[in-house]
C-alpha cells in the first residue's frame, strides 16, 4: 500500500485569512482509494521552505500532493521549489506553453509574458492538462514514487484530482479494486486479552485486521482489498471464521449490531421482561434497554443507594413485589480517586448472580464503561442460563 503526504501551499493559509480545505477534499479521496495519508504540511510562498518540506516528504512518502503556488507571478514559486527539492532545473516546455496559449485564445484573451512562466517545470516532469483553469499541473518522478502539484484554486484542483491524477495513481500503484471493511464487536474482554488471541492476524496485510477500544467494548476490525465485491467478501469471511475459532465467546455480535439489541432480543426471545435498577449510571442502563422496548420498570429512587447489599435487597424485594422474569443491579462508585467499581448483581428466575469489576481508566470513560459492563454481564447470564 503506498504512503502519501499532502502538502498545501500558500502565505494566506497559514496567516489563517482562508481555509485549507484542499488538505481535507484530498484526504478523503485519497482515503476511498485505499492510500495510506501518513502526513499532511502546510507551507507558505517561500522557495526556500517549500523545497525543504517538499525534500522531506519525498524521503519518507511515495504519493506526493501539492497544491497552490502555481500561479504565473514571481509569488507562485512552487514550480521552481519543487525542481529544487528534485535537484533538477526548471525547463521551458513548448507544448505546455501551446496549451496556455490556446486556453487563453478560448477565453478571448491573450497570455501574458508572465503566463509563460507557467510553461517552465521541472525538468523531466509530466505535464497533466488544466481543462478547467490556467495553472498547468504536473506529476515528477521522485525516486520514492511520485510528486503531483496542482492548482490551489479548490474547483480546478478537484477536478484534476478526480480526472487525471487519480486514475494515473491507480495505474501506477495498481489501486484498481475494492474495500470492504467489517467490524466484530466483543464485550467483557480486555484489549489486551484480544490482542494476545489474535496478535499475529493483525500483522496481515490483506485482509488488515484492527482493534478499535470503546468502554468496555472492543471491535475488531477487517478489511478487505480485492479485485471484485466476491473476492473482498471470501476474504472477509475466512478472516472472521478465523478470529470467531480464538475469541468465539467475546464475540456479541456485528457491524450494525449494538450490545442492547442483543440482549433485547435474548429476553424477547425467551419472553422476559427486566427491570433495572442503576446508581451512578445517570439511567442510561435503563435509557438503553426503554430503547429497545424491553423494560418493565426503571430504575427505582435509589438516592441513598450505595451499597451492593443494599441493592441486592431492593432487587430482591422487587422481584417478589412485581415479579419481573430478571432483575439487574448495578452500582458504580468511586473507591480511589484512580479506580471506580461496578457492582452487580442480577436475578433470573429465582437465581442470584453477582460480580464486581473495576476501573481505572479516564473518569469521563466510567459510565459507558459501566453501562456496557452490565450489558455484557445481562447478556452472559442469559446465554447461560
Ligand atoms: P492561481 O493561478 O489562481 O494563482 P495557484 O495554483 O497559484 O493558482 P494559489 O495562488 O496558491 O493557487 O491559490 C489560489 C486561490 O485558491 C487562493 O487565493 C485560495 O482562494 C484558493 N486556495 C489555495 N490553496 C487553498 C487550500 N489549501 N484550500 C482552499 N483554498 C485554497
Ligand atoms: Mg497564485
Amino acid at each position: 500500500m503506498p504512503s502519501a503526504e499532502i502538502i498545501t501551499i500558500g502565505t494566506e493559509l497559514l496567516l489563517g485569512e482562508i481555509q485549507d480545505t484542499n488538505t481535507h477534499h484530498i484526504a478523503r479521496v485519497l482515503r476511498n482509494a485505499g492510500i495510506d495519508l501518513y502526513r499532511t504540511t502546510t507551507v507558505g510562498d517561500n522557495l526556500e521552505r517549500i523545497a525543504l518540506v517538499v525534500r522531506e516528504a519525498i524521503s519518507r512518502s511515495n504519493i506526493i500532493i501539492t497544491t497552490g503556488g502555481l500561479g504565473p507571478t514571481v509569488d507562485d514559486p512552487t514550480r521552481q521549489a519543487i525542481a529544487k527539492a528534485l535537484n533538477v532545473e526548471v525547463e521551458f516546455r513548448s507544448d505546455l506553453w501551446d496549451q496556455i496559449q490556446t486556453r487563453f485564445m478560448r477565453y478571448g484573451r491573450l497570455p501574458s509574458e508572465n503566463n509563460r512562466r507557467q510553461a517552465f517545470i521541472p525538468s523531466g516532469a509530466v505535464p497533466i492538462e488544466n481543462l478547467v483553469g490556467t495553472a498547468p499541473s504536473f506529476a515528477a518522478e521522485t525516486g520514492n514514487g511520485l510528486l503531483i502539484a496542482l492548482p490551489g484554486v479548490p474547483r480546478e484542483m478537484e477536478f484534476i484530482l478526480e480526472n487525471s491524477v487519480m486514475p494515473m495513481l491507480k495505474k501506477r500503484f495498481l489501486l484498481e479494486g475494492i474495500i470492504k471493511t467489517f467490524s466484530i464487536h466483543t464485550s467483557g474482554a480486555g484489549e489486551s486479552h484480544i490482542d494476545e488471541k489474535i496478535g499475529d492476524l493483525e500483522l496481515l496485510a490483506n485482509p488488515t485486521v484492527g482493534l478499535v477500544a470503546y468502554p468496555g467494548l472492543i471491535d475488531i476490525r477487517v478489511t478487505a482489498k480485492a479485485a471484485s465485491i466476491d473476492g473482498a467478501d471470501k476474504m472477509i469471511a475466512e478472516m472472521v471464521r478465523k478470529i470467531e475459532e480464538r475469541v468465539g465467546n467475546a464475540i456479541f455480535g456485528y457491524n450494525e449490531t449494538t450490545i442492547e439489541q442483543v440482549v433485547s432480543s435474548q429476553l424477547k426471545k425467551r419472553n422476559l421482561r427486566i427491570s433495572v435498577i442503576e446508581y451512578g449510571l445517570d439511567s442510561m442502563l435503563s435509557k438503553r434497554l426503554q430503547n429497545e422496548d424491553v423494560l418493565l420498570e426503571k430504575s427505582l429512587p435509589v438516592e441513598n443507594l450505595l451499597t451492593i447489599e443494599r441493592g441486592k435487597n431492593v432487587a430482591r424485594d422487587l422481584y417478589q413485589k412485581t415479579q419481573p422474569n430478571v432483575v439487574i443491579v448495578a452500582i458504580l462508585s468511586p473507591i480511589s480517586k484512580e479506580q471506580m467499581d461496578l457492582a452487580l448483581f442480577m436475578i433470573i428466575d429465582g437465581h442470584e448472580f453477582e460480580k464486581i469489576r473495576s476501573f481505572g481508566g479516564h473518569r469521563n470513560l466510567a459510565k459507558p464503561w459501566a453501562e456496557n459492563t452490565a450489558l455484557d454481564f445481562i447478556h452472559k447470564k442469559l446465554q447461560q442460563f
